[in-house]
């Protein structure tokens, strides 16, 4: 006789009792009275694991748990064996812990961006500009409204855009700037990345007297175009999730992914690295126009005076890091290379 415990099927029930098995059939003996007998062949039994009693499962549902976790069934199969032996053996539970992690880093940090950047090399024109302005009608909709700056305010803005672009040989085509107000961004500036620029009145307001702080960050904004940031960043965001999705089994986060890239391309925050990148284009550019680093670095101290109540979102990233001051720095003594 193996002692155990009971459980009643579809109940909480739980008693103590004993089975005994003799040729093809199992019986359960609870007080001496037979509670449940079966034939071994229609009996479900559970995994063999090492600390885990071998449960037998009756067609009603019925369980039986043996009191001793290690007994073993004569009838079990041995096709949980392999499972068995590989949750008993430390040195491979070891490898397993430690090679997940590295797997997941690799997967995630190495492998994912190297593919999103050979994605953002080989995207279509056509891809960039559709996701631009997806993004922007989603932006427009959600979180921007018509600028309530004058007419003159605004034309400001513009002549100095289409005089910095005329000078900078890029495509009229391609790159376009337009005022907004918006309460979400509050004095702030972005691209999208089929070259869409938004100025906010607040910005526009805040450096009307500094047309040339406007220019660099203007420039700034064109860098991260032009180094392709949001679509590096949205790329990398949809391998990284369908790495996951593979992983987990679950394809829904892709469509997830997909469908709300737009929502994402709002709230992006471009990495340490692409602000540096973004900074270096507008420096150089603006050497090239025979503006200097002390353009940007006003600007920068401009966005930084602000109040604490008025968004500062333009710098929302960097401000939260010791590198505001070295990026100031770095415009004030930048020269370009040669
Ligand atoms: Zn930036």
């Amino acid at each position: 006789m193996i002692p155990g415990y009971f459980y009643q099927p579809g109940s909480s029930r739980v008693q103590e009792c004993a089975a005994r098995h003799s040729g093809d059939r199992i019986a359960i003996y609870a007080d001496d009275e037979c509670v449940c007998e079966s034939l071994v062949e229609t009996l479900k039994v559970s995994a063999h694991l090492p600390g885990q009693a071998s449960e037998l499962t009756f067609t009603d549902g019925a369980r039986f748990v043996p009191l001793d976790v290690a007994h073993r069934w004569s009838f079990q199969s041995g096709k949980s064996s392999l499972l068995a032996s590989l949750e008993s053996n430390l040195a491979l539970i070891v490898c397993a812990l430690v090679a997940t992690p590295v797997l997941l880093y690799a997967l995630l940090f190495k492998l994912v961006p190297g593919i999103a950047v050979t994605a953002v090399q080989t995207m279509p024109d056509a891809v960039v500009e559709q996701m631009g302005q997806q993004s922007m009608a989603l932006i427009e909709r959600t979180v921007l409204s018509p600028s309530e700056l004058s007419d003159a305010q605004q034309q400001a803005v513009r002549d100095l855009w289409q005089d910095t672009l005329a000078q900078l040989d890029l495509s009229v085509d391609k790159y376009r700037i337009d005022v907004y107000r918006s309460d979400h961004f509050g004095a702030n500036a972005f691209a999208l990345p089929h070259g869409q620029v938004v100025v906010t009145d607040e910005l526009a307001l805040l450096l009307a007297e500094q047309p040339d702080a406007l220019r660099a960050i203007i420039l700034h904004e064109i860098g991260h175009v032009e180094r392709m940031h949001s679509v590096r960043l949205a790329s990398q965001a949809a391998v990284a999730s369908i790495a996951i999705a593979i992983l987990l089994g679950d394809m829904d986060i892709v469509a997830e992914v997909v469908l709300g890239s737009g929502s994402a391309l709002m709230d992006l925050q471009f990495s340490q690295n692409m602000e540096w990148e973004a900074d270096n284009y507008a420096l150089a550019q603006l050497a090239r126009l025979g503006y200097s680093g002390e353009d940007f670095a006003q600007a920068l101290e401009s966005l930084v005076s602000l109040d604490d109540e008025q968004e500062q979102s333009w710098l929302k990233y960097l401000s939260t890091h010791p590198s505001l001051q070295e990026r100031i720095e770095h415009a004030r003594t930048y020269t370009p290379s040669p």
